[in-house]
């Protein structure tokens, strides 16, 4: 079992969906990925947080294995993110990004977190996530995700980042807008063309896709009774996924395969509830009973 060192935000979001609204909830790309892999194995986790930060939701996540040393606390505010969902409750309208502690962030990973093999570069600023691998002695594994702020304010400089990873996890909206092209198909090609070995593209409440190589994987949605927030479902998402290689220290197709279900099982359980109640109250039991209702939903005879 590996170890996965990852970065991403910590942050307070003001969240609108159809079905009802929540101000400064905790979130985060770092927080909603470090939950979602604590099922499968230990994080070692980089952000930062400003004074109003409650120490309790540190405790929160060292209470689900997650190794909190590489955390600092800086003086102001932390990182603010409001959003809006439609009906469809698909992509995010942002409404508003402070980046408050994270415009003078300077991430340091700790010597003790140096040796890991997995890193998963979350949604920050492509410099950041750079910065962060730069200071990883010997990857074998490392993932990205981002979102339509960076690719529209940074697209060059996430180019560049994605040149150095070997997944790229990315939902079908910011597949296009990354590589400016419609099909989702030729997007994977030119994202492909970039370097990386693996596109995992998310499509919400209709699955994933898996382009690994020459191979190609879809999985469908789980169709779920309610769904109230997808805030988190990304990322979550990469906590299952990269949570599930690291923990068989296992990059063929088949075990990525096996991660895409595993990224969309933990994700389903956010959607579930606004923020990451939901998430956070599982068990590994729940989850691979969850498995099991993707392997019955896609069985069929020849
Ligand atoms: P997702 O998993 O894609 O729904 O990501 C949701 C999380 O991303 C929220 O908890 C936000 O706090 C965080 N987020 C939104 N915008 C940014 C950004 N520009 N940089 C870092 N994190 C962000």
């Amino acid at each position: 079992m590996s170890t996965i060192v990852a970065v991403g935000s910590l942050a307070f979001d003001s969240i609108e969906t159809p079905f009802g609204h929540v101000e400064q909830a905790l979130g985060g790309s770092a927080n909603y990925f470090s939950l979602g892999a604590s099922y499968f194995t230990k994080v070692q986790c980089i952000s930062v947080v400003g004074e109003d930060f409650p120490d309790s939701h540190l405790q929160t996540l060292k209470d689900r294995g997650v190794d909190t040393r590489g955390i600092q606390r800086a003086r102001g505010k932390t990182f603010h993110w409001a959003g809006r969902y439609g009906y469809d409750l698909h992509d995010a309208q942002t409404l508003n990004t402070c980046l408050n502690v994270f415009e003078h962030f300077n991430p340091e990973v700790p010597e003790e977190f140096r040796d890991s093999e997995f890193v998963f570069l979350g949604n920050v600023a492509p410099q950041l996530q750079l910065k962060v691998l730069g200071q990883i002695r010997r990857p074998k594994c490392v993932a990205l995700d981002s979102m339509n702020f960076w690719i529209s304010g940074q697209r060059e400089a996430l180019i560049e980042a994605i040149r150095r990873v070997d997944v790229v996890i990315i939902n079908d909206g910011e597949a296009r807008q990354l590589t400016q092209t419609h099909n989702i198909v030729e997007a994977a090609r030119n994202v492909l063309a970039w370097g990386p070995k693996v596109l995992v593209v998310k499509r919400g409440e209709y699955g994933a896709l898996l382009f690994d190589r020459g191979e190609m994987f879809s999985l469908p949605g789980l169709p779920l009774a309610e769904v109230k927030d997808p805030t988190g479902a990304g990322d979550s998402f990469a906590g299952g996924f990269l949570g599930y290689l690291a923990s068989e220290e296992d990059t063929g197709n088949a075990a990525l395969r096996r991660a895409v279900v595993y990224g969309c099982v933990v994700a389903s359980f956010t959607v579930q509830d606004f923020g990451f109640a939901s998430l956070m109250s599982q068990s590994r039991g729940a989850i691979e009973e969850r498995y099991r209702k993707f392997v019955e939903l896609t069985r069929f005879h020849v």
